[in-house]
């Protein structure tokens, strides 16, 4: 962050800009309206910075504007010099007025068209009138606080004020009505218990932009975010700041809640009112054990909701250009686990060879030798391409085509220890993106990544068993 945002307080304070042309006044203009005594000189003099909280300079010659900036530096006086970057210790954002709402986007200067683009398309999203609507939920504060002593609760029925029927009666003009409605929905809820709820929400990839638009949504209105490592950062970012984060599932070496821990968790967090997310990697019913949360959460009567996710293998093969059912080479698409129950893959293998279509493979990197084997065994040609995708889906993307055969010899010193998935079958042979082989090896030979196998393989053996 190239400059630290913050909103000022100039009720009263004095302010000078130095200017006394067009220009000056359309800086002073916007500072008045915040209240600001503003003192307008076209011929800079120290004194003049004398009780001043703010310093512009504006039109006024190239001498004075530097002596502004000196001395106001000098001073300490934060001091925006009208397009002369170098001569700014702060900057002006472009805004967005609903007070008491007020939205400030900046380009630090870099793009500022971009920053107007911006501001105008917040501009089309907020209702004039969303202002009006903020003034009056604030009035009813004091009777919120009485009523809604639970924090949580009282956030609920605040944003539900806000955004409600009752704030469009305030958009259609009729305050005295929505101020009634307000009230009425405050004293309901006071006389109500508080109905939790868990959304089992698929986080995608790891891009924060391949959540759907309900993920956003309801990551943005939750109490509680329960996450585990397979869930980015990128998208952890879209909750709410001040939402409770709860990580259940750790690296390898350190402790993880067991399954049943965080099917016990949710039901918990669901009886004491909260609105929970359970946010998990791609979707939460493709090898994600959404299944038993759900179980758990209908048997303990606790309300919940699914929201689909884009799967890994959708995110990769999207990336990778790969047409998982192109119709001249796939009719099938199957999704597989990887993961060994007692050191053995049951799979069946006869099935997925014959079959002729595309295979997913999740959690396949460890045991990739015996899926090999045992496709290979039950008559795949082990000519069939096939790709290893680690963390598709990301920027971070990167891929290892080939066959089986190579595939299985080339793994170990190419994986970085990324989720990775394993797709076979001839739609790989057409696939239109894939990184070439060369820019793979360059990232091959800029370190030797094998022996964060072993790291991989314990995560995702914790992925199926710790959980
Ligand atoms: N519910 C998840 C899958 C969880 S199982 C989903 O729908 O995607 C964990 C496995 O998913 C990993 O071992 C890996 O094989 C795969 N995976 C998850 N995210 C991935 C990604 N971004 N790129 C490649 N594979 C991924």
């Amino acid at each position: 962050m190239r400059h630290f945002p913050i909103f000022m307080d100039l009720q009263g304070r004095r302010v000078l800009v130095l200017g006394q042309g067009e220009v000056a006044e359309r800086k002073a203009t916007p500072l008045r309206a915040a209240g600001a005594e503003v003192v307008m000189a076209d011929a800079f003099a120290p004194a003049l910075l004398d009780g001043c909280v703010l310093a512009v300079g504006a039109d006024a010659p190239e001498a004075e504007l530097r002596a502004l900036f000196a001395a106001a530096t000098a001073a300490g006086i934060p001091v925006n010099t009208v397009d002369r970057p170098e001569l700014c210790s702060f900057i002006t954002p472009a805004i967005v007025d609903r007070e008491p709402l007020l939205i400030a986007v900046s380009s630090g200067g870099a793009a500022p068209v971009l920053a107007r683009l911006v501001r105008a398309q917040i501009e089309a999203l907020l209702p004039p009138t969303l202002g009006r609507v903020a003034a009056v939920v604030d009035s009813l504060k004091a009777r919120m606080r009485a009523a809604l002593p639970d924090i949580p609760r009282r956030r609920r029925v605040l944003e539900a004020l806000l955004t409600g029927p009752a704030a469009e009666l305030v958009h259609a003009g009729q305050e005295d009505a929505a101020r009634d409605a307000m009230n009425a929905a405050i004293d309901a809820a006071g006389n109500q218990a508080p109905p939790g709820i868990v959304h089992l929400v698929g986080g995608g990839p790891g891009a924060a932009d391949l959540v759907t638009l309900r993920a956003q949504r309801l990551l943005g209105e939750a109490d509680v975010i329960v996450h585990d490592r397979l869930v980015s950062g990128d998208v952890l970012d879209l909750a709410r700041r001040d939402a409770e984060r709860i990580f259940v599932g750790k690296e390898r070496a350190n402790h993880c809640l067991p399954q049943s821990g965080i099917n016990e968790l949710l039901v918990r967090l669901g009886r004491e009112g909260k609105r929970v997310v359970r946010l998990k990697g791609g979707d939460p019913f493709v090898f994600g054990r959404g299944g038993e949360e759900a179980e758990a959460l209908a048997a303990a009567g606790v309300a919940y909701t699914i929201v689909p996710g884009v799967t890994a293998a959708l995110a990769c093969a999207a990336q990778a250009g790969i047409s998982l059912t192109h119709r001249e080479a796939a009719r099938t698409l199957t999704f597989v686990t990887g993961h060994t129950k007692d050191g053995e893959l049951d799979l069946d293998f006869a099935h997925l060879a014959a079959g002729g279509g595309t295979i997913a493979v999740y959690m396949g990197i460890v045991s990739l030798p015996q899926l090999a084997e045992g496709l290979l065994a039950h008559g795949l040609a082990a000519t069939t391409p096939a790709v290893l995708i680690e963390r598709g889906g990301t920027p971070r993307q990167r891929e290892l085509r080939g066959t089986l055969p190579t595939l299985v010899r080339d793994a170990p010193a190419w994986s970085d220890g990324g989720p990775t998935l394993v797709i076979i079958g001839a739609v790989v042979g057409r696939a239109t993106l894939l990184r070439e082989p060369a820019a793979v090896d360059r990232e091959r030979a800029a370190g030797d990544r094998g022996s964060r196998v072993g790291a991989q393989e314990d995560r995702e053996r914790a992925d199926l068993l710790g959980r």
